[in-house]
């Protein structure tokens, strides 16, 4: 059976670098906390105030570096807490999102909210061997107490680490950690 290893992705934000510079000022520049596994991002030390129509979180973190649209990930659960609409999108396609508030320390602007739709990362090479696209989608299986398959994970075929992303809710769901294995249902 094929095996994949899962990440699971607690809420962050990505900033364009137009509002990088309104939210810490002029020629102001993130820095790394830590690498994290796809090649080239990282979580950065700063954070930023998210605020909804009801709530907020205080020191939510920022992964660079910057992109060109800011985009703010959240689980549906952080969209309930905050008092937003919960709109289930693939990562870095903004079109139809919820707004938040993003406050820093030298100012604040509105952001785009979703909650990304779980996706597998997978290499070329891994592509290749496995015959999957950008677009397929695929299932896996979770074993354990709270066993579950999880369906429609959309490949993404690029210069990735084959791992599976899930948001803490679908990961505390099926009773998933960081960087457990699962395996791929064959259908
Ligand atoms: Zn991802």
């Amino acid at each position: 059976m094929k095996t994949v290893v899962v990440e699971v992705s607690a809420r962050h934000i990505h900033l364009s670098q137009k509002d990088l510079v309104k939210l810490f000022g002029k020629g102001f520049q993130l820095s790394k906390f830590k690498d994290i596994s796809q090649p080239g991002e990282f979580a950065a030390k700063e954070s930023l105030v998210v605020k909804g129509a009801r709530d907020y979180f205080p020191k939510v973190r920022i992964v660079g570096p910057v992109r060109k649209k800011t985009q703010v990930e959240l689980s549906m659960t952080d969209c309930y807490f905050l008092g937003i609409k919960p709109v289930l999108q693939l990562s870095g396609q903004v079109r139809k999102a919820s707004q938040v508030t993003l406050q820093g320390p030298r100012g604040q602007v509105l952001a785009q909210a979703i909650v990304a739709q779980r996706h597998l990362h997978i290499s070329r090479e891994q592509a290749k061997a496995w015959k999957y696209k950008t677009g397929k989608k695929i299932a896996i299986i979770v074993k354990g107490e709270r066993a579950a398959i999880l369906d429609n994970i959309i490949v993404r075929v690029g210069d990735y680490k084959t791992h599976v992303h899930l948001d803490t809710d679908e990961a505390n769901a099926v009773g998933l950690a960081h960087n457990q294995k699962v395996y791929i249902y064959e259908k």
